[in-house]
């Protein structure tokens, strides 16, 4: 496998104990970093480092897990609730908030959205709601139609954003 430092030979356990993801970015993503004038700086965002053999560290930095209140859906802060709609990314950041559960199956992940929307329901003090995975945006405009016809009709929720990106309504 290649690593910034140099090639390694490693096996699949190797890389599951350490938790280190393959180099996994669009075309689109990959070019943008290596044909312009920052490769350096850059490179280190998505390609692998054999320091990350060595790096220590949790991977539910913010106890997300102890937060979710329904499959999918985290409720930390009174007014927010933050949903996981996808375990997939379209660049697989080395140093991802959310390393557990990017480009893994993850059961962490959204599914029954009947369940979720009837949680907001009956918390009329959440009023917006984030989006996040992965990328809400490698999803298909189906299932995300689908997603927001469950969190539309919620009278209390006055935002429903996407990762940074604000759907005020
Ligand atoms: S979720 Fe964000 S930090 Fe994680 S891999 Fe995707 S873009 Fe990178």
């Amino acid at each position: 496998m290649n690593f910034i430092e140099g090639t390694r030979e490693v096996t699949k356990g190797e890389l599951q104990d350490h938790s280190i993801t393959r180099y996994r970015v669009t075309k689109f993503y990959r070019e943008q970093i290596t044909d312009g004038d920052y490769y350096d700086q850059l490179k280190h965002i998505v390609e692998p480092s054999l320091k990350e053999f060595e790096s220590p560290g949790n991977l539910d930095t913010s106890g997300e897990h102890d937060n979710t209140v329904s499959p999918g859906l985290q409720h930390k802060y009174a007014q927010t609730g933050l949903l996981l709609v996808t375990d997939r990314c379209a660049s697989y950041c080395r140093y991802c908030f959310r390393k557990r559960i990017v480009g893994h199956k993850s059961d962490e992940i959204a599914t029954d959205f009947s369940q979720i929307a009837r949680y907001i329901i009956d918390h009329p003090e959440m009023t917006n709601v984030l989006l996040s995975g992965g990328d809400p945006f490698v999803l298909s405009t189906a299932k995300l139609h689908k997603i927001l016809d469950h969190l539309l009709p919620i009278p209390h929720l006055d935002s429903i954003r996407f990762g940074t990106k604000a759907v005020a309504y």
